[in-house]
């Protein structure tokens, strides 16, 4: 009898609660984004500092508001060199070495100890054999570092995220299962996906998220040199030329897009189903910037072309909801001239963070083509590997540790 009286209120008064605490979850939130701003910098260290990718994340975190490298390491060929000296000859950035580096001494990767007080989080760029980055990555989480990789190694084990934070930031979680079940504490192995996803994922799940089933694709990839590492392909295999084969990457594309659309289901991920995927993968002769010719089948539900231009313009996400400092304003680029997007001109949209898509017509074999482009080495890599460390700050993943130089 009592229940029948009170319950014209009780639903009321559930949602007058649930909105009081998302509101105090997003003021925790905000203040600690705003302590994070006017405190000391988060100390990080890079491992493979002085490859293709190590060399563009000592770029952007040079001018990081967050994160300050304060530990710089990669083979034991490069140990002990100055950061300077190591990439002597082979710096590929625009620019100079930013200053502050040039006298880093270089530790060996495998070296954890060397890192012990100099910084909580590393992120990973190494060219190793996939085993061993797997162990050396899960030793960093186990010594208590927080590590964001770029290698492929771990993108199948089980408790370990595979994020692009517009896409999946939910899949965040998997850290308390891995700390769970590994008894890490403070440490975790957190990797971004394959450079070439970039391109498409995103306007692909902004569909999904639009309500419209993607259910079938095509992709084509153009591949620029430089996601082959340096020196990567021989110049004399590329120049006036094009190589219709990159080990492993078409396996890699038809697979990593549906643990990424993947939901979380308690303390496991669920892979997607759909959409099948078919990839032709080409290295060609660009320096930066991979461009995919997508044609996309959809299931019942069809939009038409107005309408994808709409849902692509409008698409915003956590990333750009929390404001996190590498997070493109606009996430996707809608281009309305015929030849674009193209390398030289559009891979430094939102500064090489957002994704450019054109092209967009009618398919008459599936339902509609478009073609798009991301910079491999920022979103792709480096910048991708930032936006995801932030992520993971704006979440409470990552502890701080104060160092001196
Ligand atoms: P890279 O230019 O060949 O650089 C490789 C780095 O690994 C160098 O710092 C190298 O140090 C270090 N290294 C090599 N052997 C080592 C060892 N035995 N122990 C410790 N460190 C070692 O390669 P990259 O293009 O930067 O790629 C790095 C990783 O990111 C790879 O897993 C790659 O698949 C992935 N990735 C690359 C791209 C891209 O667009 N390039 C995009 C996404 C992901 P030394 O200089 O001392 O040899």
């Amino acid at each position: 009898m009592q229940s029948r009286i009170l319950l014209p209120f009780l639903s009321p008064l559930n949602a007058f609660v649930r909105a009081g605490k998302s509101l105090l979850q997003a003021f925790l939130l905000m203040r600690r984004l705003s302590t994070l701003h006017s405190m000391d910098r988060i100390d990080v260290g890079v491992l493979g500092a002085t490859g293709m990718v190590g060399q563009k994340y000592l770029g952007l975190l040079a001018r990081h508001p967050w994160f300050r490298v304060n530990f710089v390491a990669a083979s034991p060929r490069s140990a002990g060199l100055r950061y300077g000296e190591a990439v002597a000859g082979r710096w590929q950035q625009p620019g100079e070495i930013p200053a502050e580096l040039v006298e880093l001494v270089l530790a060996d990767a495998s070296d954890i100890k060397a890192a012990a007080g100099r910084c909580s989080l590393v992120f990973s760029c190494l060219e190793m054999g996939k085993d061993e980055v797997k162990a050396l990555e899960l030793a960093w989480a186990a010594a208590g570092f927080a590590v964001v990789s770029n290698s492929s190694a771990h993108r199948w084990t089980e408790d370990v995220p595979m994020i692009i934070p517009e896409i999946n930031p939910g899949h965040a979680a998997l850290i308390d299962t891995q700390r769970k079940r590994r008894g890490f504490t403070t440490g975790f192995v957190a990797v971004k996906p394959n450079c070439s996803v970039q391109s498409w994922l995103t306007p692909v799940h902004a569909l999904r998220e639009a309500g419209y089933s993607v259910e079938r694709l095509v992709v084509t990839t153009f591949q620029a040199a430089s996601g082959a590492g340096y020196p990567g392909v021989a110049s004399l295999d590329l120049i006036d030329n094009m190589v219709p084969y990159i080990g492993g990457e078409e396996e890699k594309t038809e697979r990593e897009p549906l643990r990424i659309l993947g939901r979380m289901s308690g303390e496991d991920l669920l892979v997607a189903e759909v959409p099948l995927i078919a990839a032709h993968c080409n290295r060609v002769a660009v320096s930066d910037g991979h461009g995919a010719a997508v044609s996309l089948g959809f299931g019942a539900k069809k939009p038409d072309l107005a309408e994808v231009a709409r849902i692509w313009r409008e698409f915003r996400a956590l990333p750009q909801e929390l404001g996190l400092p590498s997070a493109p304003r606009e996430p996707i680029i809608v281009r309305e001239e015929p030849d674009r997007p193209q390398p030289r001109k559009d891979r430094d949209a939102g500064g090489g963070m957002a994704i450019s898509v054109g092209r967009l017509r009618a398919c008459p074999v599936l339902d509609l083509r478009f073609f798009g482009l991301s910079h491999n080495t920022l979103r792709g890599a480096a910048g991708g590997g930032v936006l995801t460390a932030e992520l993971l700050v704006s979440r409470g993943y990552i502890a701080r540790v104060k160092a001196g130089r």
